[in-house]
């Protein structure tokens, strides 16, 4: 993969070290899509780059949406008749199925049973359980601790709050060159959950933070929000503005082994489908593309007809396609720094893309200009690098017609963008090319 201007001055092993170490310290927050857990995280983020946290008040309607209720909880859990905690919230804040009411009773076995949630095809993980839209109280627990529940009587103790209160998420914004945008968003509402929310939020962060430090052509906007009623929030409070936005990704699912996955915005055939592709064809690695469907995270927002946002999904592997997706296996064992930095060299590369992704026109149309005299073909010749090159240099002579982009011309010579784009601005320094309007 080509290294860039952005990617220069970057130590990826440190990196590698402080996104893991962001993961590990917003781990034990019990975050959910609204409440302390979302300010927790977004203040731990802050220590990074300045982003600033909104909060919208409970009832605000979004589209077809209403902001719910701030849920809230402090403690949790199942007691035997022996007075003996067998479920503890301080454990795991998993262990309660998320936006619980509050409640304080004794009940049955059999009644208890109703509240349960188990993966019995992994009896030692515990499972993630939500219900934000219809008020209920549960319990998940491992499938091990399920069996040995004995016909007697418990109490159950959720010590939660759902309240008028806000729904908040963060938003950093960097001023490009231009007010043309690119969106990366992630969602920032599972509780301890490492590969689905932790990982996409220490790559946004990180990536942000780099920058910040750099020169840019676009300008990027970072949004760290719930899922689902975050993007229809921010979109409902955004709509006069997202005509600005040129590319987007969704970032999460960024730290597991597997390959990476690059899920195509609605649109299928923007810009930042073809960086993606580009990339990721060029990587050297394995990796997997699938068309969009109106499932998954928030891309299903961005992509909605009323928007039709040209905004992808870029993760390794997707939601639903391994086993720890959703359960207390999804832990600081399950990501790894090494896929974390891999994940960021992919990003960090479709960013150089879309930033220098120009059309030029080339000012000697007619017949081939001479390289020869203009120092532009290596003299001694035969080196295969060189004859490489050169090729770049001929492709982007011969695609320089104002119709073409340097990533068509990647796509189309098979040749990394990093080639092609060596060689445009070595012929725009020769005047051999200028740089057309887009
Ligand atoms: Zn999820």
């Amino acid at each position: 993969m080509n290294i860039s201007h952005l990617k220069s001055g970057i130590d990826l092993n440190q990196l590698g070290k402080e996104m893991y170490q962001l993961i590990s310290e917003i781990y034990p927050i019990c975050r959910s899509i609204t409440g302390n857990g979302v300010r927790q995280t977004l203040s731990h983020i802050r220590k990074h780059i300045p982003l600033k946290v909104r909060e919208v008040p409970s009832g605000t309607n979004a589209f077809d949406w209403t902001v719910p209720k701030e849920w809230n909880i402090t403690d949790a859990y199942i007691k035997n008749s022996k007075g003996e905690k067998i479920i503890d919230f301080n454990n795991s804040n998993l262990h309660v199925l998320n936006y619980s009411i509050p409640i304080k009773e004794k009940v049955s076995l059999s009644e208890l049973k109703e509240h349960l949630f188990t993966l019995p095809e992994h009896p030692t993980w515990i499972p993630y359980r939500t219900s934000y839209y219809k008020e209920d109280w549960g319990f998940c627990l491992s499938h091990n601790q399920f069996s040995k529940l004995r016909d007697e009587e418990y109490e159950v103790f959720i010590d939660s709050s759902l309240e008028e209160g806000y729904l908040t998420y963060g938003e950093y914004y960097i001023e490009g060159k231009t007010s043309n945008e690119v969106l990366m968003s992630c969602h920032v509402c599972h509780p301890s959950l490492c590969n689905d929310n932790l990982s996409g939020i220490a790559l946004l962060c990180f990536l942000a933070k780099h920058l910040s430090n750099v020169p840019l052509k676009y300008s990027y906007r970072f949004l760290f929000i719930p899922g689902t009623i975050g993007s229809i929030v921010w979109l409902a409070l955004n709509e006069s503005n997202v005509t600005k936005i040129k590319h987007g990704l969704v970032a999460t699912n960024l730290g597991d082994s597997g390959r990476c996955t690059y899920k195509k915005s609605r649109q299928g055939n923007a810009e930042i489908d073809q960086a993606v592709l580009n990339i990721l064809k060029n990587s050297g690695s394995d990796y997997e593309i699938i068309d969009f469907v109106p499932y998954g995270y928030d891309e299903r927002q961005y992509c909605s007809p009323g928007f039709n946002l040209p905004i992808g999904c870029l993760m390794r592997t997707p939601y639903g396609r391994y086993p720890e997706y959703h359960t207390s296996a999804d832990n600081l064992d399950f990501v790894q720094p090494q896929s974390l930095v891999d994940s960021f060299n992919v990003y960090i590369s479709v960013v150089s893309v879309l930033e220098s992704n120009n059309k030029y026109v080339n000012q000697n149309p007619k017949c081939e200009p001479q390289l020869g005299k203009r120092e532009l073909y290596d003299k001694t010749g035969g080196r295969s690098d060189s004859k490489t090159k050169q090729l770049a240099l001929l492709w982007v002579l011969n695609l320089s017609d104002g119709n073409h982009t340097l990533l068509d011309i990647s796509d189309r010579s098979d040749l990394e963008f990093g080639l092609i784009k060596d060689a445009a601005e070595a012929l725009a320094k020769c005047n051999l090319l200028k740089e057309a309007m887009r």
